[in-house]
């Protein structure tokens, strides 16, 4: 397994807390990797809410949380950090130097650590069925790589948010037929979507069914089929599909994280008021971190993100300075913006 370079901050999470940390980060001059177990950045904003609108975020009267992630992912990875997705941190070593963090697929070297976890590690919530195990990654997924993936093929989604419906919606003009079962009749979708949605149906673009649920996936190699059950009449149909898609949310977990000697307080980690943990280098922020008074808002994670930042700035170079004094002053944005006035910077 490949041992990469050694950045100086490892952020564990590219959910808001993660990525606000990596600009800021950023605008320190400091290196910064982010590892996140999920397919995309953006965290619980992306994974459980993106339809959502969100009203408590400072700036924004109004934003969905998708829109929010496009601007922290745009804002995050303005000082280009090293993105590692899809790959969940499993362990983390001390070392002479700093930590490494071992993934599935790496081994990342860092001078300090930034735990912007959350609630844990996203995992999609499994199919409870037979056939789920031996056909995952053979036609059924828990998300869409590329929608031209299923032109022309006949496609169950199974779920009843934003996720599965908003995939419906983008999907229904590629496939050849596109159903949707849901196991109640409430969607919890956005208002909007689920207009689009009935037009789709009303079309004959998309077939809906509701209280419905997946007992049996069927197939050799691939998908072939599912069995699906009527829960109000207990009746079970076959369909024949080619492919299935379960958008049926995801759950998260702490796992490793429960493993470095770290002080926990149930599922959050205990932080002093500089956002260090009790493990000299490691600093954590965001839903995952407690203290007295601790709100779990994305606008707290955010503060939490800069005063973590500057103090693993600090722990890396003593003689650095905590505060850097606002980002309206900072030569770093001036150099951007005027190329040509830039100076050598000492540092
Ligand atoms: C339905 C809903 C509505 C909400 N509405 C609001 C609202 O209106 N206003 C508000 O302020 N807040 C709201 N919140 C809360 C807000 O979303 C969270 O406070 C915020 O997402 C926390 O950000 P975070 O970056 O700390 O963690 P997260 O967003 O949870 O991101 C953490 C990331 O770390 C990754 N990760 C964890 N462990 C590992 C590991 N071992 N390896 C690799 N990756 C790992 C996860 O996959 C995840 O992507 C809402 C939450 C929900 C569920």
């Amino acid at each position: 397994m490949a041992e990469e370079d050694r950045r100086d901050i490892n952020i564990i999470g590219g959910g808001p807390t993660g990525l606000f940390a990596a600009f800021y980060a950023g605008m320190r001059g400091a290196s910064v990797r982010i590892v996140d177990s999920l397919p995309e950045l953006g965290g619980q904003l992306m994974a459980l809410y993106p339809e959502k609108y969100i009203y408590d975020v400072g700036g924004f009267p109004r934003i969905t949380a998708k829109e929010l992630a496009e601007n922290l992912i745009a804002q995050g990875t303005q000082f280009d950090p090293d993105i590692r997705l899809e790959e969940e941190v499993r362990d983390l070593v001390a070392d002479d130097v700093g930590f490494t963090l071992l993934t599935s697929d790496g081994r990342y070297p860092s001078r300090t650590v930034l735990i912007a976890a959350g609630k844990g590690a996203f995992a999609p919530r499994p199919l409870e069925c037979p056939g789920y195990t031996e056909l995952l990654g053979r036609g059924l997924e828990h998300h869409v790589r590329a929608p031209s993936i299923y032109g022309g093929k006949r496609v169950l989604i199974v779920g009843g948010g934003d996720s599965a419906v908003d995939w419906a919606l983008a999907l229904q003009h590629v496939t050849d037929r596109l159903v949707l079962i849901h196991r109640r009749a409430g969607f919890r979708a956005h208002a909007h979507s689920m207009r689009q949605l009935h037009e789709a149906v009303d079309a004959g673009r998309i077939h809906l069914l509701t209280f419905r649920e997946v007992r049996a996936i069927h197939g050799e190699q691939e998908v072939t089929g599912v069995t699906v059950f009527d829960n109000r009449t207990e009746q079970e149909d076959h369909l024949e599909v080619d492919a299935v898609l379960a958008l049926i949310g995801f759950k998260p977990d702490l796992g490793p994280l429960t493993r470095w000697g770290l002080e926990l307080d149930r599922n959050t980690i205990r932080v002093s008021a500089t956002m260090q943990t009790n493990i000299s280098g490691i600093f954590a922020a965001g839903d995952i971190a407690t203290y007295e008074g601790k709100l779990e808002l994305i606008a707290t994670g955010f503060s939490e993100a800069a005063i973590a930042v500057n103090h693993a700035v600090h722990h890396i170079d003593p003689k650095a300075r905590v505060n850097p004094g606002h980002s309206t002053n900072l030569r770093v944005f001036k150099e951007r913006e005027r190329p040509e006035a830039a100076v050598p910077r000492s540092n």
